[in-house]
């Protein structure tokens, strides 16, 4: 018989996919032109050109048979060493390639943290709105994922609600920021605010309660706002990172997981990571993206396009009537729906052909998704259809 869990998660798509999926069928009947698809969060930047000179130039310059081989399990100590300098330069950290561990992309780096931790009974906290992918990889590792309700005034932490929901069976609690859906960076404050209580309570139950950092987005940060580095705030973090987003290299699975010297356990906890990359197939990173990356570790697409089309956007839709919180981060616009039911809003909207994502996936209902990395010209093209949807619901510029 087969695991009747992996039967059903592989057998509905997620809601973003459908709505995908319909676009592309969509376009077939009335033109790409003619569909405003803001379902999917796949980067229309393209990768800058650095990342094509690098592939020319280790394709030309390197041992053609060494490229293509495998490295380490936690991935080529040369790349591991040009990375981690990257990081110290970038953001005042002094990590070395031992605390480092290359994966395929974020997904991988958190499904190996989740498997590193979880013992049976093991609790992971997350904020809502959140990546909701989280809760297979969760529940793959054998853990439970908690979800703390949005604050929905800011979309930074609920504290009030984190502090009901943590409890002696918390393993560790994942935060996402730049975040998707809601485009809002985690302030300073919301961050000493939510280690003080991880120490705190760390020191009540008697052990660590772990922070696992997503940031696939960190570099995509605007008006000069500060994402903070969250090692330096709470020793017993684990980074995951991803090129997906600021190298638009979501198709090519490459990232990290940072593991800091100062963690409790060091040695025993980078073992465990390892083991988590042995146990879920994913050791040995591609080969010749790991060296492609390491050539690009300074590099971001041409982030300028996005913070673009999240002006258009944003002010637009505000002067038409809709409400929402101001993004400074990611690619994604997080505003209320017009009416109590996201799901039912999304379909009025799907009638123009305008195709956006209820939070209800997220874990905040009431509020829907939009994925601006488009051509902007899509997003000017959107802006009427988005008015007539307003007027739609007596909603007056
Ligand atoms: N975490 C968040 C918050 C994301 O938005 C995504 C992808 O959209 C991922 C993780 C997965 O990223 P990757 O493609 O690098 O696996």
């Amino acid at each position: 018989m087969l695991s009747q869990k992996m039967l059903e998660l592989g057998s509905k798509k997620s809601t973003i996919r459908e709505i995908f999926e319909f676009g592309k069928k969509r376009a077939e009947i009335v033109g790409k032109e003619n569909i405003y698809d803001f379902s999917i969060g796949n980067p229309n930047v393209p990768a800058p050109v650095s990342v094509k000179n690098a592939i020319l130039e280790i394709l030309e310059n390197e041992n053609p048979t060494a490229i293509h081989s495998y490295t380490s399990a936690q991935g080529d100590d040369n790349v591991r060493s040009t990375i981690t300098k990257s990081i110290n330069k970038r953001f005042g950290t002094s990590f070395k390639k031992e605390n480092l561990y290359m994966t395929v992309g974020a997904a991988a780096s958190i499904s190996i943290c989740f498997k590193a931790l979880t013992n049976e009974g093991d609790e992971f906290i997350t904020f809502a709105p959140f990546f909701p992918e989280y809760k297979c990889f969760v529940e793959g590792a054998g853990g439970k994922l908690i979800i703390v309700d949005a604050n929905t005034q800011n979309f930074q932490i609920n504290f009030d609600e984190f502090k009901k929901k943590i409890n002696d069976k918390t393993k560790a609690v994942i935060v996402n920021s730049p975040n998707n859906p809601s485009g809002v960076i985690y302030s300073e404050e919301t961050i000493l605010k939510l280690v003080s209580i991880l120490e705190e309570k760390s020191a009540e139950y008697g052990h660590v309660i772990y922070l696992i950092s997503d940031e696939p987005y960190r570099e995509i940060a605007y008006d000069n706002v500060d994402v903070p580095y969250l090692t330096k705030y709470y020793k017993n973090t684990l980074v995951c990172y991803s090129y997906s987003k600021s190298l638009s290299l979501p198709g090519e699975r490459i990232g990290y997981i940072i593991i800091p010297s100062e963690i409790e356990d060091f040695k025993d906890t980078y073992a465990a990571i390892c083991g988590g990359g042995r146990v879920l197939g994913f050791v040995n990173a591609p080969s010749l993206f790991q060296k492609v990356v390491a050539k690009c570790a300074d590099e971001t697409a041409d982030i300028s396009i996005y913070e673009r089309n999240r002006n258009l956007l944003y002010d637009g839709l505000i002067k038409m009537g809709y409400k929402c919180v101001k993004p400074e981060g990611a690619f994604y616009l997080f505003p209320q729906s017009l009416e109590k039911d996201a799901k039912a809003f999304c379909e009025k909207a799907k009638r123009y052909d305008l195709l956006l994502v209820p939070g209800d996936d997220f874990g905040c209902p009431g509020h829907v998704r939009i994925s601006y990395c488009v051509q902007t010209e899509q997003i000017i093209n959107s802006l009427p259809i988005f008015e007539k949807l307003a007027k739609e619901y007596g909603i007056n510029s």
